[in-house]
């Protein structure tokens, strides 16, 4: 049997993002009551924007990348029409592989008549400028100049506490590069919470995908997908956790401020995808836990 692991679209299965109740005096907002249900044991996370800042702002180095290289193409649109459209799929595509966003680019100059680049070179130059751009933040966290907790979505060092507390197994699987989320994560001291269980893109991006992950928690630990919880901000998680059953957190972060108050267009979405929970961040990890072990009791 051959398995393929494209990763798939965007899935509206809520209509409307309809208004869910929050837990008194928090900011958890619930879609959907849990109710009675099996206990969680396999926690899986998305990294960027869910745990990590460190590349926050990479879409501001994405679409003015992507508007140069349509706009070489001689395509009378302006640099403002073309910068719309292109954040609207890069918006749109978000949560897959970076390879995606950039098969798309290709696809768009093929369109205003020009020869593409292969992806796989876009995304390296794309890649060099977010570098360039998060260098200093890497390095301020080798250094020590800057401690991990202000590149962390508030609070989540203690949720993991709480997490491993319960005795569930911790994993990472990000839609960046293997070898640097990996390096990442060291870099803002979660690799004790981790520990080989981190997985990223691959250079043959058939090769992983958050599904295959998914997959294979469940199946080397013989556990069905109602005992798996997972935390993203976009939806490619939200939907692969929810097709297996289990439950799905979304972290509708603002990364650019960390105000403690839900991004509107990840909430709008993530509720979208399918999503149990909405939390900004992890500032309410005590009643959040609770009611995740204790919901159905
Ligand atoms: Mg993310």
């Amino acid at each position: 049997m051959i398995t393929t692991y494209f990763e798939e679209d965007y899935r509206p299965v809520v209509a409307k993002a309809a208004a869910g109740r929050f837990l008194p005096g928090s900011s958890i907002e619930i879609i959907r009551e849990l109710g009675s249900r099996q206990p969680l044991r396999h926690v899986l996370f998305d990294f960027d924007g869910t745990l990590s800042l460190i590349r926050e702002g990479w879409m501001n180095v994405m679409v003015p990348m992507m508007v140069e290289t349509l706009a070489a193409t001689g395509t009378r649109e302006s640099a403002h029409t073309l910068g719309e459209m292109v954040r609207e799929f890069v918006m749109e595509l978000t949560g897959k592989q970076t390879i995606y966003q950039m098969m798309r680019l290709a696809e768009e100059v093929t369109k205003r008549g020009g020869t593409p680049q292969e992806p796989i070179v876009y995304k390296q130059i794309y890649h060099d400028r977010l570098m360039e751009r998060i260098a200093d933040r890497r390095e301020a966290l080798r250094s020590g100049r800057a401690s991990p907790e202000e590149m962390l979505v508030p609070s989540s060092r203690p949720l993991l506490d709480g997490l491993r507390r319960q005795g569930v197994e911790l994993y990472v699987a990000s839609g960046t590069d293997e070898p640097y989320v990996m390096e990442e994560v060291r870099l803002l001291g979660l690799d004790e919470y981790f520990g080989p269980h981190v997985y990223g893109a691959r250079d043959d991006y058939r090769t992983f995908s958050k599904a295959m992950v998914i997959d294979r928690i469940l199946k080397e630990n013989h556990v069905p997908g109602a005992q798996l919880l997972g935390f993203g901000d976009g939806y490619v998680e939200i939907q692969n956790i929810k097709a297996v059953g289990g439950v799905a957190v979304a972290v509708a972060s603002d990364e650019a401020q960390r105000s403690g108050k839900p991004d509107a267009w990840k909430r709008e979405r993530l509720i979208g995808a399918g999503a149990d929970l909405v939390v900004p961040d992890y500032q309410d990890y005590q009643p959040l836990l609770a009611y995740l072990w204790n919901a159905g009791a």
